[in-house]
């Protein structure tokens, strides 16, 4: 994307005009208990700024995967509980936009949340029809969109796409700001530049891989699909993950010469807290034995090779770090990125921003923690970006 997105400063005075803003509120929960409100905090700014220029604000979001219909699991009240605390306001949430006289989901708030939009089947739905019928009715409650959810613009929906062709609108600072740092990713990164991939599985990341080697002076690989990378040099990795069908796109990528691997690994049979652990050889793995975590040695490997950069984005955890047995290698890289003096620190996957966060690293030490796992990899793909699009036209 060449031109800058259009921002909220491009809509003029927004005081008494009624904005809709698309958040990413998208949390993690536990029996009704958000677990991590980072989405959440992260979502706040740009809604309080539109506050204290004057404008009404109603939020909408999506909370998981319910099936276009109203899910209790999936209700979006303890975020309007969570979002009030924060903006320190009271915030109304709105479970049917339909009940409410003449659209004043408000009352005497004046910031509203709409209850999860994928309650409604046009939310998602593929057919053009009834996603325009949906964002007809998002339409009808605000004069502007405002799309501040960066985790949700991979997405052909309607509170996405379809809402931004029907009102004048701008991308949220949110949204302009996770655009900017994956765009200093892709275009003329700052040299060295040091990529670091984790997480369960090469096939997830087959593409980012392939659209980022030729651009990084060096790949970091740990994670489960170190394991796979690993096979491809000829070793055997015990009961670790392994996908066979990605072996030969490993090898390739080794060819490149550019892709360090772990030395060493910490094995356990299985995934639990009280785990007999070991650490081995990357070139040792006993067999029957599953690679969980990388190794001490291989966290100082990984430091020593991240010395020295001027731009480095990290996605997917070293290990099971959800797991305090497995939790080190994530730990320890995720330590080595945030002490980087002076180079742009991206950090992106959902799982990898909740690692930052529950390991107890602070996110100040990181330049970006992207809040869009899904939608930065199809951006480092060179994938277009629906959300995107209708935000430039
Ligand atoms: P992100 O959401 O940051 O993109 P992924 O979803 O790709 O990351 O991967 C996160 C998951 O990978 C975590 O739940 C973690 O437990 C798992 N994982 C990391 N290392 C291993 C491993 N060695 N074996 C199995 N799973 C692993
Ligand atoms: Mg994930």
């Amino acid at each position: 994307m060449a031109r800058p997105l259009p921002g909220v400063d491009s809509l003029g005075d927004v005081a008494g005009k009624r904005v809709l803003v698309r958040s990413d509120l998208n949390v993690p929960l536990d029996d009704g208990r958000i677990t991590d409100d980072g989405r959440i905090r992260a979502s706040v700014p740009q809604i309080r700024s539109l506050l204290d220029a004057g404008a009404k604000v109603v939020v909408c979001a999506h909370l998981g995967r319910p099936k276009g219909t109203r899910d209790p699991r999936y209700s979006l009240a303890p975020v309007a509980s969570r979002l009030g605390e924060l903006l320190g306001r009271d915030v109304a949430f709105v479970e049917d936009p339909a009940a409410h006289p003449a659209g004043d989901v408000w009352g005497n708030a004046d910031v509203a949340l709409l209850e999860n939009v994928r309650f409604n089947a046009g939310e998602t739905s593929k057919d053009e029809a009834e996603r325009a019928a949906y964002a007809d009715a998002l339409a009808a409650l605000a004069d502007i969109y405002v799309d501040d959810a960066f985790g949700a613009v991979h997405r052909k929906h309607a509170s996405v796409y379809d809402v931004a062709q029907r009102l004048p609108h701008a991308a949220g600072d949110l949204v302009r700001r996770e655009v900017e740092v994956l765009q200093r990713l892709t275009q003329n990164p700052e040299r060295p530049y040091v990529v670091v991939l984790g997480g369960s599985k090469v096939s997830d990341k087959l593409k980012v891989i392939e659209s980022l080697l030729p651009r990084v002076d060096t790949l970091l690989v740990g994670g489960g699909m170190c394991f796979t990378f690993l096979a491809a040099q000829g070793h055997d990795v015990g009961d670790s993950l392994l996908e066979a069908d990605q072996v030969e796109a490993c090898r390739r990528f080794l060819e490149t010469g550019k892709v360090v691997l772990p030395t060493d690994v910490v094995v356990a049979d299985d995934i639990s807290a009280d785990a007999t652990t070991d650490v081995v050889p990357a070139d040792g793995i006993p067999s029957g034995r599953k690679g969980l975590d990388i190794g001490p040695a291989s966290v100082e490997l990984f430091r020593d090779r991240l010395e020295g950069a001027r731009t480095v984005f990290w996605n997917g955890p070293m290990g099971v770090f959800e797991v305090e047995p497995f939790a080190a290698g994530t730990r320890g890289l995720a330590e080595a990125i945030a002490a980087l003096p002076g180079a742009l620190t991206v950090v992106g996957g959902g799982d990898s921003a909740a690692a930052v966060r529950t390991l107890g690293i602070d996110e100040a030490r990181f330049g970006h923690i992207s809040t869009g796992g899904g939608a930065s990899l199809e951006y480092l793909e060179g994938k277009e970006l629906p959300g995107l699009t209708a935000l430039e036209e």
